[in-house]
């Protein structure tokens, strides 16, 4: 095996890899979406769940739908309620803070979602019944997009994508997957505004996952 492959190995990303590779030497890019003007009327029109009574608007998602990088957060607050876009609020602003961070900037490469596409009352928790509900919409979408990399942001999105009840501390610094693709957990950016000191962590996960990006890029390159 070359370094590179080894190198691959190592951080665990070198059989998903093999699967993305055969698929771009065939295309070599990604194919044309298909599916986007379904589930953008679909969407709104759900009624799958009692949270079509109480949202405002339907939050699908918001940037650039052949993204290598696909952020998925819990639900919309009451701000990405009312105005129909995720990570609108305080909590967003930080998101857009730790995007550039990594030299990444909202809607360029990166696209953004949540677990639930409605907004749950007075932001409780998401209910299991809602999250079966919903999975179809974000199944579609992160098909529709394939990102390269999902970073998970904060414990209901990891624990969702992941199927699993592990804490956030515990699944934080290694590199899973979901659905094919490759997956990184994260603290949510609502969680760090209340935790300050827990921001230096996700500095942490954030290199972990440019560093994981880079190396699967470069991957491309080389193959
Ligand atoms: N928190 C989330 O998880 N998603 C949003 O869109 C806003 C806040």
């Amino acid at each position: 095996m070359s370094r590179r492959g080894e190198i691959l190995a190592e951080m665990g990303l070198a059989p998903i890899w093999v699967l993305r590779e055969k698929q771009e030497a065939v295309e070599e890019k990604k194919p044309a979406p298909k599916g986007w003007i379904e589930l953008k009327q679909a969407v709104p029109a759900c009624t799958a769940c009692g949270l079509h009574k109480s949202r405002t608007r339907t939050v699908l998602g918001v940037g650039d739908e052949q993204a290598d990088w696909m952020l998925i957060g819990e639900a919309p607050g009451a701000e990405e309620d009312r105005l129909g876009e995720p990570f609108v609020g305080q909590a967003g602003k930080l998101l857009d803070s730790m995007l550039a961070a990594i030299d990444l900037t909202r809607g360029e490469n990166v696209y953004i979602a949540n677990v639930l596409k409605c907004r749950p009352p007075g932001n409780r928790n998401p209910e299991p019944e809602e999250v079966e509900k919903c999975s179809p919409h974000l199944r579609a979408q992160i098909e529709l997009i394939a990102p390269k990399l999902i970073l998970a942001m904060g414990r209901f999105a990891a624990q969702t994508l992941l199927n699993t009840d592990a804490s956030i501390a515990s699944l934080r610094g290694r590199l899973h997957e979901h659905a094919g693709v490759p997956l990184i957990v994260t603290y949510h950016p609502a969680y760090l505004l209340r935790n300050l000191p827990d921001k230096a962590k996700a500095w942490e996960d954030l290199v972990f996952a440019r560093r994981t990006m880079a190396a699967m890029l470069e991957g491309a390159v080389k193959a």
